[in-house]
C-alpha cells in the first residue's frame, strides 16, 4: 500500500492518505506528551510497541463483534486503518479512582468504583480536552442521543473484555480512553471504534505489586517506560519471553513475532 500524503499529525500518531480514498495509514510516532503538551520527549520504541499493543487488543475486539477501524499492521510503526470522520470527543471509562478524576472530586487514589464511570471530554488541544456533560454534546451536535448509546453499550463490552483480558495476565485494568469514529456503510453512518488502545492510552497497574505500566510512568517521571510497555506486550504474548527488556530489542519484534505465527 502507498502512503499518500499526510493528513493530520497529533501527539502521537500520524494519519497518511492512500490511494483508497476509504483508508488511511495510521503510524505511530515515538513522541510522549502530557500535561496538555507542556511536557514533551521522544522515547525510542515506545511507538513500536504501541502499534503492536493496540492491534493485538483492536483484533481481539473484532473477534467478539466490536467493529473498528483496524484493517491491519503494515509494519512496525504502521497500520491501514478505515478513515472515519472522528467524533470530537475522548470517552474516559473508569473502573478505579486515580488521575484527574481524585484531583477534580478529592476521591481517595485506587478507590474501586462500583459501576464503570464513563466521562466525556472535548477533544480539543487548545482548550485542555475539558470535560463536558452528555448534554453539551447534544447542545453543540457533536454527536446525536443514538450514537452516545450505541457508544455507551459498546465501551461497556469493551471495558468487560479488556478487564478480563488484563485480569488474566497479572494486570488491572484502571481506566482508559477511547475514540469513536463515523464510517458510511450502505449511505447510512456506522459508529466503529478507532484511534489506539494501548498504554498510552490506559491505565494498567500490575495486579499484586500495583506498579504502573502505562504512560503514568512519563507523566510522572518514574523512568523505565520502555521495559513497562515490553512488559505488557510480553505478557499479552506479543512477545517472546526470553526476549530482552530494551529499546533495541523493541526494533525486532516484527520479526519475533512472524516467526512464532
Ligand atoms: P485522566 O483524566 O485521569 O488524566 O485520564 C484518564 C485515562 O484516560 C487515562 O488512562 C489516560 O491515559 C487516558 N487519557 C485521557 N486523556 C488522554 C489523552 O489526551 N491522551 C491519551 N493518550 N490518553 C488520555
Amino acid at each position: 500500500m502507498k502512503k499518500g500524503k499526510k493528513l493530520y499529525e497529533g501527539k502521537a500518531k500520524i494519519i497518511y492518505a492512500t490511494q483508497d480514498k476509504d483508508l488511511v495509514i495510521q503510524y505511530f510516532k515515538d513522541d510522549a506528551t502530557a500535561f496538555n503538551n507542556q511536557k514533551k520527549t521522544t522515547i525510542d520504541g515506545k511507538g513500536v510497541l504501541n502499534n503492536r499493543i493496540s492491534e493485538h487488543i483492536l483484533s481481539n475486539l473484532s473477534q467478539i463483534g466490536i467493529k473498528n477501524h483496524l484493517v491491519k499492521r503494515l509494519n512496525m510503526r504502521e497500520q491501514i486503518v478505515k478513515l472515519v470522520e472522528i467524533i470530537p470527543i475522548e470517552f474516559i471509562v473508569r473502573n478505579v479512582a486515580t488521575g484527574s478524576l481524585t484531583k477534580r472530586l478529592g476521591i481517595e487514589d485506587g478507590t474501586v468504583l462500583k459501576e464503570p464511570l464513563i466521562e466525556y471530554c472535548l477533544k480539543d488541544d487548545k482548550l485542555g480536552d475539558p470535560l463536558i456533560a452528555e448534554e453539551h454534546i447534544y447542545a453543540f451536535e457533536w454527536a446525536n442521543k443514538k450514537e452516545i448509546e450505541k457508544v455507551k453499550k459498546m465501551i461497556l463490552r469493551i471495558n468487560d473484555f479488556m478487564i478480563g483480558m488484563f485480569r488474566g495476565i497479572g494486570i488491572k485494568l484502571i481506566d482508559f480512553k477511547l475514540e469513536f469514529g463515523r464510517l458510511k456503510v450502505n449511505g447510512k453512518n456506522e459508529i466503529i471504534l478507532a484511534d489506539e488502545i494501548s498504554p498510552d492510552t490506559c491505565r494498567l497497574w500490575d495486579s499484586i505489586t500495583d506498579k504502573k505500566l502505562d504512560k503514568d510512568r512519563f507523566r510522572k517521571d518514574l523512568g523505565d517506560l520502555i521495559p513497562a510497555y515490553t512488559e505488557v506486550a510480553k505478557r499479552l504474548g506479543i512477545l517472546h519471553e526470553q526476549s530482552n527488556v530494551s529499546a533495541v530489542n523493541v526494533t525486532q519484534l516484527s520479526s519475533v513475532k512472524k516467526k512464532s505465527r
